[in-house]
């Protein structure tokens, strides 16, 4: 694989070529397309590229937080670390500048010298005066750039331990916190990434659940125990998100299990088997044993529809679920 240092090397000329400004987003997001891993984003930077988009402060914001959209909590952390790149690359920028600067320079006096050597009125001396102070020129042009070369390379390497920070914040912005699974915000994200990378007519399916009674739970234990039946039920569903199977907690005692490539009936067996697993899991508080179990409903994306749509077919079959006695998984309604 490619170092983070390398691929900063190849990224700095490539968004120059590009004209796109060296901004802490910019970095970040292109950081990414050159990784090639989100295809949602190479896609729509692809798009932008061959338009000749110009990549104003406000585009590169909004596709950053469309792409990698924080809570506000994140927002002031992600923020000291934009801080410190921007210094950097502000940095950067300025000694760009000066030998963009000095180069421009240096071609006009090339050109200039080129012209009048082919000029009538050129002498000898009038070209060896010329040719020495050309060769003084390409001194200072060459040193400049040397100075940029070591510039970039150690930039480079802050720009590298800078984005990995960022990393880090943004897989931060993608967990809820107490459970340690994804949270809502990822879900569509992958969701919409999914989408982007599959074929038209995608085998994607969600089972939703939501606990039983867990209003009573707290009421008659404690929020702290409350609390941990929703760790002990994420560390279920963690347990059995194998291959392409995403879990999340959606919201307060609401989890999702986001699959792609099994069949909805699988996915029905896979949910039944976390239901028994969060069933026959112990809590016992001062020697009361606490009733835990969860109800699920379970449904398959269908191609054009939204997000929203393909949530509310899950969310019918779990109030099936609920209404029918809880404790269960039930699928959605076949198309009639
Ligand atoms: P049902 O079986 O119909 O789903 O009943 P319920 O009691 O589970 O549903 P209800 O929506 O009435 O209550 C959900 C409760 O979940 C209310 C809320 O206080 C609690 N809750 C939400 N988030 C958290 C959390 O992070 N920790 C704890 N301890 N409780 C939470
Ligand atoms: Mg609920
Ligand atoms: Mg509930």
């Amino acid at each position: 694989m490619e170092s983070s240092y390398q691929k900063a090397k190849r990224l700095l000329p490539f968004m120059a070529k590009q004209r796109v400004p060296l901004t802490p987003y910019n970095y970040r997001i292109f950081f990414d397309y050159f990784d090639g891993q989100n295809a949602y984003l190479k896609q729509k930077l692809d798009k932008y590229l061959q338009e000749r988009v110009l990549f104003t402060p406000e585009l590169s914001e909004r596709l950053y937080r469309e792409i990698y959209d924080y809570s506000e909590e994140r927002n002031k952390q992600l923020s000291s670390v934009s801080r410190k790149f921007e210094t950097v690359s502000q940095d950067l920028g300025k000694n760009l500048n000066k030998t963009l600067n000095s180069t421009g320079h240096y071609r006009q006096i090339l050109s200039e010298s080129v012209a009048q050597i082919n000029s009538q009125g050129a002498t000898g001396d009038s070209i060896q005066a010329m040719l020495s102070s050309l060769l003084e020129e390409t001194k200072y042009a060459l040193n400049d750039q040397s100075d940029l070369a070591d510039h970039i390379l150690s930039t480079n390497k802050i720009i590298a331990t800078l984005t990995s920070e960022l990393r880090d914040q943004t897989r931060l912005a993608n967990m809820d916190e107490l459970t340690q699974l994804y949270n809502r915000r990822y879900f569509s994200v992958r969701f919409q990434q999914m989408l982007q990378e599959s074929e038209d007519d995608p085998l994607i399916c969600i089972a939703i659940f939501d606990l039983d009674h867990f209003k009573a739970i707290n009421d008659n234990f404690g929020h702290p125990i409350g609390d941990k039946v929703l760790i002990l039920c994420a560390k279920i569903l963690l347990v059995h998100s194998h291959d392409d199977c995403l879990p999340v907690r959606y919201g307060g005692e609401e989890f999702i299990l986001l699959t792609r490539g099994k069949a909805i009936e699988e996915v029905a067996e896979l949910a039944e088997t976390v239901r028994r697993k969060v069933e026959a899991t112990e809590v016992k508080v001062r020697g009361n044993s606490v009733p835990v179990t969860i109800s699920g409903g379970v449904s398959r994306y269908r191609p054009g529809e939204e997000l929203i749509d393909f949530i509310e077919r899950a969310d019918q079959a779990l109030y099936r679920a609920k209404a029918s006695g809880r404790n269960r998984v039930l699928l959605e309604e076949p198309l009639s």
